[in-house]
């Protein structure tokens, strides 16, 4: 399909994406042809970054379009070799209308050295997140790395995988940026704090119970690992 006959949610869309590789690539979340961005159009299909492109330096007419099943939907470019992570994350969660799939590098960093992200700390996250869960590893570039997230995805909108990158949803293409941008900014302050103190103290759990409490008022309806565990190994 050409530029020409794109509709007017297609053209947008494409933009959108361009938009967020630029963001992501200007911030260092992503660097060299790393990661993938995708947003879910509304007859179901999926447009996502290509194959092997720097994201800082895409043109909608860069952009793959694919079925549900990662078959391309015309002969234009070929979509990332992770769009498995996507293709999983759209079928756990009908409600997720954009993904970023970014190798942040505080963030993958804590992963590493075995910080646990999902400990309760920061207040902001607490409340508008829940909690940051890590999914074991997986290969990359074989099926076996997109299963490592599928029970994560029914349960949170944010995560990690280990040694790998991070995978966020969103309602459309800002908000899954927006939460990777929350992501890498609440790795760096906890590794600032692991430095300088020289380990990390969850809250106390009734000033994090408090702060769950409020969600509901606020009407934040972001799935919650904190809160239900779910898809989360129970701590030991
Ligand atoms: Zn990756």
């Amino acid at each position: 399909m050409s530029a020409r006959t794109w509709s007017e949610e297609e053209s947008r869309l494409r933009t959108a994406i361009c938009r967020v590789g630029k963001l992501s690539y200007d911030r260092n979340y992503i660097v060299g042809a790393d990661g993938n961005i995708s947003a879910r159009m509304s007859d179901g299909t999926i447009l996502i970054t290509p194959t092997g492109a720097m994201k800082g330096f895409l043109e909608p007419v860069h952009i793959a379009h694919v079925d549900m099943t990662g078959r391309a939907m015309d002969d234009g470019p070929k979509p990332s070799s992770e769009v498995g992570i996507h293709l999983v994350s759209y079928q756990e969660r009908p409600d997720c209308k954009a993904i970023c799939h970014a190798h942040p590098p505080h963030a993958v960093a804590l992963t590493i050295a075995g910080v646990d992200l999902q400990t309760p700390i920061i207040p902001e996250i607490i409340v508008t997140i829940g909690g940051i869960p890590t999914a074991p590893f997986g290969t990359p570039g074989t099926p076996e790395l997109p299963e490592t997230i599928r029970d994560l995805v029914r349960c949170s909108d944010v995560m990690m995988m280990q040694n790998h990158g991070s995978v966020t949803l969103g309602a459309n293409l800002m908000d899954a940026y927006k939460k990777l941008d929350m992501l890498e900014h609440t790795a760096k302050i906890l590794w600032l704090a692991h430095v300088a103190k020289g380990g990390l103290e969850p809250l106390a759990p009734d000033l994090v119970n408090k702060m769950l409490a409020t969600r509901s008022k606020l009407g934040i309806t972001t799935r919650n690992t904190l809160e239900n565990q779910c898809g989360v190994d129970p701590p030991r």
